[in-house]
């Protein structure tokens, strides 16, 4: 017998992958991890999915039927490149290679170019889902030629999420781009997830409700517009309780927020792009100062506020939490919206938007409700140039924007830190200002480094004579 699909790397992802692989009518798989006890424990605990093992890499590919495909799924880095190494050496012109792993999509686009010199095909995918997604059905995101979307789109169709009917995978653009969107999918991740963290913390600290009854009101608003995956494993940590203590569990659980880095990539990426992603910075930042107890310790004396902070009307408070929240959460989609949008150009990408958000609604960690309107927003105008001011996300900060000033002056006043709430309606007030005090730094630059400034009223280049008479001279624009 020969498989059509291959697995490589028997990790938690890349076996449920691989059942899920099998559980998919015309599926036969074939299975391969370094160390041969993983494949063999695969094979024992699953005789259903009629795997096919293979000891070595010459034997996996035997085992794959003409042109081969094989998913790789192994620890992201050097670990990647061992694995694509030994398989160029025994697949063979017109193969595909998929690596669904987190790799950083430069790696994926150095990947793709040498793997294209053999003849074979890489394909960098990412996959969002968590091992749930991995095994019931995941958002895929691949990047790749279209010669290999041919044959991959079919397979990867059948083992994706599916929302609305519609399977959670596209083919977003040429080599890199798939690991791209899929490290800017992260990105909104953290985002996200920092500011429900922010909406509890300010809802717990102003109205003294318990984790139980926050996770009532994050249920309820699980019904309205912020339904989402994320609101609704909210409530369920909230409601945990724990068994050694009997206390919420949220209580017992160090206040040390890790990351494996890929939000620092979207950040890092974005500054290297010049693209202001405030909101999804905030959230990796947040997370680096919870993990630093030294500091924390060293600050803990320092002054808060002297009065005591008390929520005059509970309801009304916890309504303008939802509010500054849902506001909040537009600004991160539209921050990453727009460092897809910068990576395309950059890199040469045609990435539908639409897509993107509909392939979101499935499988993935950010899976919500809301992806639907970013989708209506770019097929109602697909030039537009920030997803917040579509007509729906300009209604609902519309709607939100009194209550967000509210819960970020009261966060400010009592001293709850609520970085992603704050730096998200900073964005909001900059990018709508009518005058910005970027004026006064480019006067700055042009004082200490003759950088020069433009003028409103006038085409050209100045420089004021800062050190001279302070007259102001026409400048050649080198700066
Ligand atoms: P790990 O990242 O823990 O990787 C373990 C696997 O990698 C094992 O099969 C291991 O083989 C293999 N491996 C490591 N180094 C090498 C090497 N040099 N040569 C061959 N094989 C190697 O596995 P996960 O299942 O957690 O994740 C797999 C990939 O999926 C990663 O890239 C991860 O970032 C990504 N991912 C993970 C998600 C998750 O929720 N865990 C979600 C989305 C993506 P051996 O058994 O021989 O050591």
């Amino acid at each position: 017998a020969q498989a059509n699909i291959g697995v490589v790397g028997l990790a938690v992802m890349g076996s449920n992958l691989a059942r899920n692989l099998a559980s998919r009518d015309g599926n036969t798989v074939a299975i391969f991890n370094r160390s041969y006890e993983k494949t063999r424990g695969v094979l024992d605990a699953h005789p259903e999915a009629g795997f096919l093992p293979a000891e070595t890499y010459r034997e996996f590919a035997d085992t794959l039927a003409k042109p081969r495909t094989a998913i790789i799924m192994v620890k992201a880095g050097a670990g990647t490149d061992a694995v694509i190494d030994e398989l160029v050496k025994v697949f063979e012109p017109g193969d595909i290679i998929v690596d669904g792993g987190n790799a950083l999509f430069t790696d994926t686009i150095r990947r793709e170019k040498a793997v294209r010199e053999t003849g074979i095909n890489f394909v960098g995918a990412g996959i969002s889902g968590g091992e749930e997604g991995a095994l019931n059905g995941p958002s895929i995101m691949p990047g790749g030629s279209d010669e290999s979307w041919v044959t991959l789109g079919p397979i990867l169709k059948s083992i994706a999420a599916v929302a609305e009917g519609e399977p959670c995978v596209t083919h977003v653009g040429h080599d890199g781009a798939g690991h791209f969107v899929k490290m800017i999918h992260n990105g909104i991740e953290y985002a996200d997830m920092q500011l429900i963290a922010e909406a509890y913390d300010l809802i717990r600290r102003g109205t003294g409700k318990s984790p139980a009854e926050i996770a009532d009101i994050f249920a309820e608003w699980n019904r309205g517009e912020l339904e989402s995956y994320l609101i609704e494993i909210t409530a369920e940590v909230l409601r945990q309780v724990d068994a050694a203590t009997g206390e919420p569990l949220v209580d017992v659980i160090l206040d040390q927020a890790g990351a494996k880095g890929t939000g620092a990539w979207t950040v890092q990426t974005a500054l290297d792009l010049g693209i202001p992603v405030s909101g999804i910075a905030e959230a990796v930042f947040a997370r680096s100062l919870s993990s630093k107890p030294a500091q924390r310790a060293a600050a803990a004396t320092l002054p808060g506020p002297s009065a005591a902070w008390t929520v005059d009307d509970p309801d009304a408070f916890v309504e303008d939490v939802r509010r500054a929240l849902y506001a909040s959460k537009i600004v991160a989609y539209s921050q990453g919206f727009d460092e897809i949008v910068a990576g395309a150009a950059e890199y040469g990408w045609s990435i539908q938007k639409g897509e993107i958000a509909k392939i979101w609604r499935g499988g993935c960690i950010i899976r919500a409700q809301f992806l639907n309107r970013i989708t209506e927003a770019y097929a109602d105008d697909p030039s537009l140039v920030a997803l917040l001011t579509a007509p729906y996300f300009r209604d609902a900060l519309a709607a939100s924007q009194e209550s967000w000033r509210r819960v970020v002056v009261a966060a400010a006043q009592a001293g709850i830190p609520s970085p992603a709430f704050s730096s998200s309606l900073a964005y909001y007030d900059g990018l709508r200002a009518d005058r910005l005090p970027a004026a006064l730094v480019q006067g700055q630059r042009d004082f200490f480094g003759a950088h020069t400034y433009k003028r409103v009223d006038r085409d050209g280049t100045f420089h004021t004579q800062w050190s001279g008479d302070r007259t102001e001279i026409e400048a050649q624009d080198t700066h």
